[in-house]
């Protein structure tokens, strides 16, 4: 028997150094796992550099190279991904932007860089849209809400180009930075010139608008301004299901896991209450899995919240989470013809809380694939494993092996 169906958790962050608050272990290690130690013994072990050794990997870079998408080609900043993520329809040579709705005083000062942690930015986001005139530029705006203050912006349109600075001066209590070319080009001087119009009309859309009165009134921050930064070129990304003959999907809380899951042509489901964080549904992201199993060959599963754990510091937390990870995907071992594979995008040590290049524990379960030694799923364990340690781009080949899917090199 072989496995036909796949499914890929992405445990974001979950592996670690050993942390003084438990007495030294991981919080893999410390976390009592038994659905990931099964897994293990199972399956087949190792450990992976997402990208390659002693490379810190962002969660956008090593996402694209696990999906066998090498991020030094493919990877053009994260404001186009970010972009796709909030649903803009994004195409090659597109340039797109992150962006923040944010607080300006009198003055012009920036005075909250997050505009009061507004929710509901639908309204501002839709008069931006309405009113905005770039055409003057040749530019066709797309400018869309993302989860809380954030948003994201793309341009369409001729000779534009990516190299330009932000406006966003990253703190509070100063101006705004104007927009800069980063180079002496001609594209880059149009981008430019045209996010200076882009903003200021907004901030005129903004200051007027009743959402905006109605927070003055009410004490709260006004969201009268946009911070944009992130600004890159969309990329080419061949489509997931011809680099494979698989099709697929992606259940993930994060925008920017979201639009790379979708600028490779896999589904987005998306997930009520799913936040991110610690206090995401967990049941509901397993259940929607499950339920995209029934019809799809891959499914992608991001949970990030131990990644925040780590950002956080917090070794309890994150082994904490870790176990409500583990009891919430029991399910998983049930799926018949399933290709269970379990890993991390990088490490996010509590200790430096920031991601780190140690290399992350994966295992490999399903019908017919070897298996080894390593009975528990954590970071020394699965060194032990069959698996050895491959880099990140190794995963896909291995994973559509498995599952026959691949062509004979040679005779
Ligand atoms: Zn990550
Ligand atoms: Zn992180």
């Amino acid at each position: 028997m072989t496995a036909d169906r796949v499914l890929l958790l992405i445990i974001d962050g979950v592996s670690d150094r050993p942390c003084p608050d438990l007495q030294n272990l991981t919080p893999l290690q410390a976390a009592k796992t038994p659905v990931l130690d099964r897994i293990a013994a199972d399956g087949i072990c190792g450990i992976m550099d997402t990208i390659a050794p002693g490379i810190r990997p962002g969660s956008d870079t090593s996402h694209l190279s696990l999906l066998g998408y090498p991020p030094e080609s493919c990877y053009t900043g994260r404001g186009p991904l970010e972009a796709v993520g909030t649903g803009i329809l994004m195409e090659p040579g597109m340039i797109g932007f992150r962006c923040n709705y944010a607080t300006l005083d009198n003055a012009g000062k920036v005075i909250d860089r997050r505009a009061g942690r507004i929710h509901d930015t639908a309204d501002l986001t839709r008069a931006v849209m309405e009113e905005v005139d770039l055409s003057p530029f040749g530019i066709e705006v797309l400018f869309r809400s993302g989860t809380g203050h954030r948003a994201a912006l793309a341009f369409r349109g001729r000779g534009l180009g990516a190299c330009v600075s932000s406006n966003d001066p990253k703190k509070d209590g100063v101006s705004r930075p104007p927009f800069r070319p980063l180079r002496d080009s001609p594209a880059d001087t149009k981008t430019a010139d045209a996010l200076d119009s882009f903003v200021r009309q907004v901030d005129a859309i903004l200051a007027e608008h009743p959402l905006n009165r109605d927070r003055n009134k009410r004490g709260l921050a006004p969201a009268n301004t946009i911070l944009i930064r992130g600004a890159g070129e969309m990329g080419n990304f061949p489509p997931f299901s011809e680099r494979y003959g698989l099709s697929g999907s992606v259940i993930a809380a994060a925008t920017l896991i979201n639009g790379i899951g979708t600028a490779v042509g896999l589904r987005r489901v998306p997930v009520a209450g799913a936040t991110g964080s610690t206090d995401t549904n967990l049941s509901g992201k397993v259940d929607a899995t499950l339920t995209e199993l029934e019809t799809q060959d891959f499914v992608l599963i991001n949970i990030k919240g131990a990644d925040e754990a780590g950002h956080d510091g917090n070794a309890a937390e994150k082994r904490d989470f870790i176990e409500r990870i583990d009891a919430a995907i029991e399910p998983f071992l049930s799926v018949e013809g399933l290709l269970l594979v379990v890993c991390a995008d990088h490490s996010t040590p509590c200790s430096i809380r920031d991601h780190s290049a140690d290399p992350v524990p994966l295992v490999i379960r399903g019908d017919g694939v070897r298996t080894d030694a390593v009975r528990s799923y954590d970071e020394i364990a699965c060194a032990q494993g069959g698996l050895n340690r491959i880099p990140g781009s190794a995963l896909m080949p291995i994973i559509c092996d498995l599952i026959n899917r691949t062509t004979k090199y040679g005779a």
